[in-house]
């Protein structure tokens, strides 16, 4: 599996920094997670949009899916020639609210949103708890501990494994979904300490201890806010993690 990181400011967009979007790759399968402000930008700088073959969304909080209508507009309105965006739908694997959300995202008012249906470009497919498959991917989802539907993933290709905490405070849940993972990829929106808000984002210490209470191989870091100190984030994670710990940057790619 190969992860590219189209943006990885949390919470917000940063200078030059997009929120929240991934892209993974295996079997010439192409998996876009997350569409943040600024990753379409991103996208567009390394891939052709149109080479998506399924989206997948944690939770809809605006860092996570601002973008859905831009590309909305671009799969419905690039002037490919070759190519009808009906006949080829992208599956998106999203909280069951989904299609409510973007369309009022996409919709100017309220006459509009009454006739706004996105379902000619896309394939929505609401998210439960439990294990499918993406593709290659096998993909299982856990509820994570956030103030709306959000989720984190455990995906599986070739027998190596990625976690995602998605947006999280910490919980037993995700330390179990993360069990033995090779890699976890995990938010830490906030230093330790300083009056810790439950259910919510995980600080950088906890995103080292919940990499370790799994045992897992790798802990990348994201989705850490512009006004949060990158370097304290960091050495909190590495201070609780024995493995190799690593700040993801926007543009990277990773080998998993
Ligand atoms: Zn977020
Ligand atoms: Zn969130």
């Amino acid at each position: 599996m190969l992860l590219t990181v189209l943006g990885c400011s949390g919470s917000v967009p940063g200078p030059n920094a997009a929120s929240s979007g991934y892209l993974l790759e295996a079997d010439g399968f192409l998996l876009g997670v997350e569409l943040g402000s600024g990753t379409l930008a991103a996208l567009q700088a390394v891939r052709d949009p149109f080479a998506l073959d399924a989206l997948l969304f944690s939770h809809l909080h605006a860092d996570h899916c601002a973008d859905f209508p831009s590309l909305t507009v671009y799969r419905r309105y690039h002037p490919r020639p070759t190519r009808d965006p009906r006949a080829n739908r992208l599956p998106v694997h999203a909280p069951r609210a989904a299609p409510q959300r973007f369309a009022g995202a996409y919709a100017t008012d309220a006459e509009e949103l009454a006739v706004t249906d996105l379902s000619d470009v896309f394939d929505f497919r609401p998210l439960a708890v439990g294990t499918f498959h993406i593709g290659p991917f096998e993909v299982t989802a856990t509820t994570a501990a956030h103030p709306c539907d959000a989720y984190s993933f455990r995906i599986d290709h070739g027998g190596r494994s990625l976690v995602y905490t998605g947006d999280t405070g910490m919980s037993a849940a995700v330390v179990a979904l993360a069990e033995g993972a090779d890699v976890v990829l995990a938010e830490a929106s906030w230093a330790h300490g300083g009056g810790p808000i439950p259910d919510l984002h995980l600080s950088g210490r906890e995103a080292g201890e919940l990499a370790a209470a799994a045992g897992a191989g790798r802990l990348l870091v994201t989705h850490i806010p512009p006004w949060t100190d990158r370097a304290t984030v960091l050495a909190e994670a590495a201070a609780a993690f024995p493995g190799e710990v690593v700040a993801v940057e926007q543009g990277a790619a990773y080998a998993l």
